[in-house]
């Protein structure tokens, strides 16, 4: 998608506070202690640019990161030059060279990829790095217990892997009694203590569940950009986005009129319309069409309308005429307005709105202790 880097014509602004992601960072490590704090960062980090968040984190002493596939991993890794790499997707036949030459390490999801990265080992001389991941009641990726018993009996079939990580995946973090959470725990106690290497269990929900859920290495992705780990309870972390579209044109309305497609939102005595740039394809999702708010010099204002591709409508009646003016940015996503919120209003999560967001804004990183370039 065609993104401006000239911030004066940008009809939408995108801004990532890398000092609150690492801030972020450090609470959840202060919370996980003992435990050593990695960083989730695919999906380009939650959309929030992958190779600005994890340099600044690994800048603040982060020595482990995940990313989904081996293409992120690919894009990343010249950043992140000392770091540990894990690929969550799993080992592929036929990228195990590019694992190798580029010191990735695959997560093994299944025994056939054990199988594969055992005989790579084997054919390089060498041990290779790995982590096992155990299932334990997600039922997406990882071993079953009886596989995880078959390989911890046989040694030859880990011959030549060096375990560097025993990772499983909570359900149900988020939902603090749910019956799942001990569950879960205690069945990856029980199978990671059969194999060697540090223990992972925990993303950002599960660091607030206690000590007894963090093992050695926890892996949040959402809290570090702003995403509420304890939805039920008033969110511990810093906001880290700030998305802004512009006004582009400001129209008072009369009864009787409708607006946008479909002329889903009737005027209904004398008001005023605000047209803002962003739409579905700005990640401001259709679902949010007369649901949404936007903020205008501190105010919440309601969208009206449908939700176009490019446009938006906010009804601004209520403001006082020289509060709007096109060329004014609205909040879209940002302190009046944050990304959960949002997220709520759009009938999803704030994990869907992030990934989303401001594919087409300028983007802004502020903080960070490397220097700003776009
Ligand atoms: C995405 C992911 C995480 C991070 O989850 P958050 O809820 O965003 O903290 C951790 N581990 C695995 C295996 C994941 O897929």
């Amino acid at each position: 998608m065609a993104t401006t880097t000239a911030p004066d014509r940008a009809t939408s602004i995108l801004t990532v506070d890398l000092d609150a992601i690492v801030a972020n960072w450090r609470l959840l490590g202060d919370r996980a202690r003992p435990a050593a704090c990695a960083a989730v960062v695919k999906a380009d980090a939650y959309g929030m640019g992958a190779t600005r968040v994890a340099p600044a984190l690994a800048a603040a002493g982060c020595a482990t990161f995940f990313v989904a596939t081996i293409d992120e991993a690919l894009d990343l890794r010249p950043h992140i030059p000392g770091a540990e790499l894990f690929v969550l997707n799993g080992l592929l036949p036929g990228t195990e060279a590019l694992f190798d030459a580029h010191g990735l390490i695959p997560v093994l999801n299944t025994l056939d990829q054990i199988a594969g990265w055992r005989a790579h080992a084997r054919a390089r001389g060498q041990s290779r790095p790995a982590a096992i991941h155990i299932d334990t009641g997600m039922n997406r990726l990882g071993l079953e217990a009886g596989q995880v018993a078959r390989i911890a009996e046989d040694k030859t079939l880990l011959a030549g892997i060096e375990t560097r990580l025993v990772m499983s995946h909570m359900a149900c973090a988020d939902e603090e009694g749910s019956p799942m959470n001990p569950a879960q725990r205690d069945r990856f106690a029980t199978l990671s203590a059969l194999l060697p290497g540090r223990r992972s269990l925990g993303a950002s929900s599960t660091i607030f569940l206690g000590p007894d859920y963090q093992f050695d290495l926890v892996r949040p992705g959402a809290a570090l950009y702003g995403v509420n780990p304890t939805p039920h309870r008033p969110n511990p972390m810093a906001g880290i986005a700030r998305l802004e579209a512009k006004i582009l044109q400001v129209r008072d309305v009369d009864t009787p009129m409708t607006v946008g497609y479909g002329a889903t939102h009737r005027v209904v005595g004398k008001s005023r319309i605000a047209t803002v740039a962003a739409g579905y394809a700005d990640g401001y999702f259709r679902s949010l069409g007369n649901r949404g708010h936007g903020v205008i010099g501190g105010h919440l204002v309601p969208v009206v309308g449908r939700v176009s591709m490019d446009l938006i409508t906010v009804d601004v009646g209520h403001l006082p005429a020289d509060a709007v003016r096109p060329g004014m940015m609205m909040e879209l996503i940002g302190p009046h307005h944050d990304v959960d919120a949002l997220a709520a209003e759009a009938g999803t999560i704030g994990y869907e709105i992030l990934t989303n967001a401001g594919r087409r804004a300028f983007r802004r990183y502020v903080g960070g202790s490397i220097p700003a370039t776009t």
